[in-house]
């Protein structure tokens, strides 16, 4: 999200650079080094080792998770300047941020914009020390590219909601504390009978079915909600208002995703390492050479323009040109990566395989995904022609 904070001249920026070096010395364990902590929606809670736990909290207690955010609500309260530093020195001494998840990603930003100073003060400092779980309940059966279609009712009962409805593909749902969702609160307009409520994942009525998929892993889930009690505080913004929150947290997810592209292997020295090399120390293959090169250009150039976008203000119709793009740069970059790696490229388990084959198959494969969930590039394409072409539906 863009910063509210005022911008350092070139010369503190050197010295908040050696700042965080030194702080990153003193504090960053040594047995974490190259271990990846970001908190994937898709995946379990990592294993809590004292180590972990000492890095999150060091992390979180000084906001650097969260650099942008505010400090009031246990950001870093920093520029984009100075998170990209400390962005820059984590990379340098091989630390991952493990302040992350969809409170990060799309819930923080979005009740940052919308929510009350209450529910402010409530959610986003457990965010920005990761101290809580949150799940995105938006899709139903009935309503994943339609999502205006959903049927999950929220019945007025004066201090609370009473919540009934079916969530489905909800994604660590079976590990989350609460669920930033969208409920029908009027039955007779679809878009303004939608509004955005919090729901506590403990709550009496709350069942979470885990979806077993057919390599034996359950990431998502279906989520039922039967007269679930939800406390009228935990409505954001006002009743009716949930599509134009919920479509703002969606302009989030979908920067994130297609930014994602960015933590990716090094193509060519694993091509040079696979093909070998020629006598000017170049790729072997001279077609693989330029098809990495055309494929390095399009990511820096895919680059270069999401930067923009986030310094000109941070999220807007443009989320859906970043999706479009950066899912579709990481899918062909992930295809010539199993390509290159021939036969290793082959294995999802077993013997045979190095733990990064493996790593890299299963990246190849979940990509696949990357092009639906936070709405498939079919719906995409539909909002750049209408939002940004100003075509109309017929055209
Ligand atoms: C890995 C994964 C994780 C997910 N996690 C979550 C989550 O945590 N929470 C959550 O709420 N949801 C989640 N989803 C659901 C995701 O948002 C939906 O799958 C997505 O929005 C598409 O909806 P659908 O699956 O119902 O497909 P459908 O809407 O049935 O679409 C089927 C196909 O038709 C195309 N299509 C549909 N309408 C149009 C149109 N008007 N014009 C052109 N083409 C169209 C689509 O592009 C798609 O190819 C997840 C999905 C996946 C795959």
């Amino acid at each position: 999200m863009a910063s509210l904070a005022e911008e350092r001249p070139a010369a503190d920026l050197e010295a908040f650079r050696l700042e965080v070096r030194d702080w990153i010395e003193a504090n960053f364990p040594k047995s974490l080094k190259g271990v990846d902590m970001s908190l994937s929606a898709l995946e379990g809670p990592s294993e809590k080792t004292p180590d972990r736990e000492a890095w999150r909290i060091a992390v979180g207690e000084k906001g650097w998770g969260t650099p942008t955010w505010p400090r009031q609500y246990g950001g870093g309260g920093l520029t984009g300047a100075e998170a990209k530093i400390i962005q820059q020195e984590f990379t340098r001494a091989g630390a991952s941020n493990p302040i992350g998840g969809m409170g990060v990603m799309m819930f923080g930003p979005t009740l940052l914009e919308y929510g009350s100073e209450e529910q402010k003060m409530e959610h986003i400092p457990a965010i920005c020390k990761a101290e809580v779980r949150w799940c995105q309940g938006y899709s139903e059966p009935n309503a994943g590219s339609d999502l205006a279609n959903l049927q999950t009712f929220a019945e007025d009962c004066g201090d609370h909601y009473l919540v009934n409805g079916q969530k489905t593909w909800t994604s660590g749902g079976q590990w989350a504390d609460k669920c930033f969702a969208l409920v029908r609160t009027d039955k007779s307009d679809k878009h303004n009978g939608i509004s955005f409520l919090l729901i506590d994942m403990t709550s009496p009525g709350v069942e979470v079915r885990p979806i077993k998929m057919i390599s034996g892993v359950s990431p998502f889930c279906e989520t039922f909600f039967t007269n679930v009690k939800v406390p009228k505080k935990n409505l954001v913004g006002v009743e009716g208002q949930g599509w134009t929150i919920g479509k703002r947290l969606l302009q989030h997810e979908r920067t994130n995703i297609g930014s994602g592209a960015r933590n990716m292997v090094s193509i060519s020295a694993l091509a040079k390492k696979q093909i070998g090399v020629d006598e000017q120390g170049r790729i072997a293959d001279p077609e693989l050479r330029a098809r990495i090169a055309r494929l390095e250009m399009d990511g820096m150039a895919f680059f270069q323009t999401a930067m923009r976008v986030q310094a000109e203000g941070g999220v807007s119709v443009a989320s859906s040109i970043l999706k479009t793009s950066g899912t579709k740069l990481a899918q062909e970059r992930a295809e010539l990566i199993i390509e290159i790696m021939g036969m290793q490229g082959l294995g999802w388990e077993g013997e045979g395989f190095s733990e990064k084959e493996l790593e890299a198959v299963r990246g190849w494969l979940f990509g696949k995904a990357t092009t639906i969930f936070g709405g498939s590039t079919e719906i995409q394409t539909n909002i750049v022609a209408k939002r940004i072409l100003g075509m109309l539906d017929h055209q």
